[in-house]
């Protein structure tokens, strides 16, 4: 295997915890509920307590959330920016907390399952002639 760079924004977690969360909170951002087609962009992961904050890459503080709703929310604070964009704000913040809670360990067999599917050691070589 290749020791491939990945852009540093991408770097800070495994990919396997990545993919975990993402199947953890529904493959869709949590706050504006946006599945990656619908975003048309990759999903991310929002720090609940923002790293700028002393929060960490613990599971628990980190959600699913597309690129948009990332780059508007940056370092507000997590009661405020649900305030401000949710419609139910408690409702929101006891959906964070149960999801944030769940044991990773699941999803984690899933998404590792997953990944080794969709890794090129699993996809035998191309034929060269079509039939
Ligand atoms: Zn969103």
């Amino acid at each position: 295997m290749t020791t491939r760079k990945a852009a540093h924004t991408k770097n800070w977690i495994r990919k396997d915890k990545r993919l975990a969360i993402y199947l953890r909170d529904g493959m869709a951002c949590a706050y504006c509920g946006k599945g990656v087609e619908e975003s048309g962009m990759a999903l991310t992961l929002d720090h609940l307590l923002c790293r700028s904050k002393g929060g960490g890459n613990h599971e628990g503080n980190l959600l699913t959330c597309c690129h948009h709703c990332n780059c508007r929310r940056k370092t507000m604070d997590l009661g405020e920016w649900l305030e401000q964009e949710m419609n139910d704000a408690k409702a929101m913040a006891k959906w964070i907390a149960k999801h944030t809670a769940l044991d990773l360990r699941p999803f984690r067999i899933e998404a590792k399952k997953l990944i080794a599917e969709r890794s090129p050691q699993a996809i035998p070589p191309t034929p060269t002639a079509r039939s």
